[in-house]
């Protein structure tokens, strides 16, 4: 072997001994995975509540974000951001849409929380708001409470390394709101029907059941489960609420509610919707809802808890 070949020699030894050393180094500093726990044996910790209310104010600071406008956007990347942050993979499903203010573009932000199998249970909310009703609109509790929930419900699934049998679809919609006072056709519930359409025309048979949260940060909650969805979901959302006092009151409404649900459920898919009508200055009164009064001031950590808890206890006996 001659001089230069030895030196190369050499220079490579070093070389695979300094990317040993950094193997190991990173390795050490990983954060290790959590021993494997099933489903039942889940609970969110004891400060969920304000680690979602942070959530929201941090999301609300992007506000309003009414669908197809610059800062719809700007929430769908905080989004994906922030799924990023729990350790799982964001997916963008962006479309255009002719509504009655012209051609808009629409985003859904999801991901997959891998189960045992394909077969899903989805848990969704809308992270669009309410258009017209002015700057400095925040949504705080429509829009933004469920973000909160559903992000540390991801975020505390992976770190507590959860086994479910199925998987869970996290999906913040976008165009959920309606332009104007009515829903239609064409306005309104837009990123659902996208994702309701797509189960029922192209991923046949993997979609199992349907759970939509609005609205669920005021500090006097009280969630109702409207008609119009699924009975035998919603009896188990009763049971839920009623086997756990950590988890949210739930009623059944008379009315019914055209929300997220309602695409599912049209399609065939079981489908809830847990939502509280009442948010407002008084214990029934409805006025900070669709109002600038809707701040993040108004929203409490154990609501928010509460909500989570109901939605996990819910998960236990569909799973
Ligand atoms: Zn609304």
């Amino acid at each position: 072997m001659n001089k230069k070949k030895k030196m190369i020699c050499k220079e490579k030894l070093v070389l695979l001994f300094i990317v040993l050393v950094s193997l190991m180094l990173c390795s050490a500093c990983m954060p290790k995975k959590a021993a494997p726990i099933p489903l039942s044996k889940f609970q969110l910790s004891e400060d969920s509540g304000v680690a979602m209310l942070k959530h929201v104010e941090e999301f609300v600071k992007i506000s309003p974000r009414d669908s197809g406008t610059i800062n719809a956007g700007k929430a769908g990347q905080w989004l994906s951001k922030e799924i990023k942050k729990c350790g799982l993979v964001p997916k963008a499903d962006t479309w255009i849409e002719q509504t009655k203010i012209g051609r808009i573009a629409f985003s859904n932000i999801y991901a997959d929380y891998p189960g045992e199998t394909s077969k899903t249970i989805l848990i969704g909310c809308h992270y669009d708001t309410k258009s017209g009703i002015g700057e400095g609109f925040q949504g705080a509790n429509d829009g933004g409470s469920t973000v909160g929930v559903m992000l540390e419900l991801m975020r505390q699934l992976v770190e507590k390394n959860v086994q479910t049998k199925h998987t869970i679809r996290f999906v913040f919609f976008d165009g959920e709101e309606c332009i104007g006072e009515s829903y239609s056709a064409h306005n309104g519930l837009h990123g659902s029907t996208r994702m309701a359409n797509y189960y029922f025309n192209e991923a046949k048979g993997i979609l199992e059941n349907v759970i939509i949260i609005d609205m669920v940060g005021d500090k006097d909650l009280v969630l109702e489960i409207p008609r119009n969805v699924t009975p035998h979901l919603a009896k188990q959302a009763m049971i839920a609420a009623m086997e756990n006092k950590e988890a949210a009151r739930v009623s059944l409404a008379s009315t019914y509610c055209i929300d997220d649900h309602w695409p599912f459920v049209e399609r065939g898919f079981p489908a809830i919707d847990l939502i509280d009508y009442t948010y407002g200055s008084t214990p029934n009164s409805h006025d900070y809802w669709h109002s600038l009064e809707d701040t993040v001031d108004k929203l409490s950590p154990d609501s928010l808890k509460k909500t989570g808890v109901l939605v996990v206890d819910i998960l236990k006996l569909i799973d």
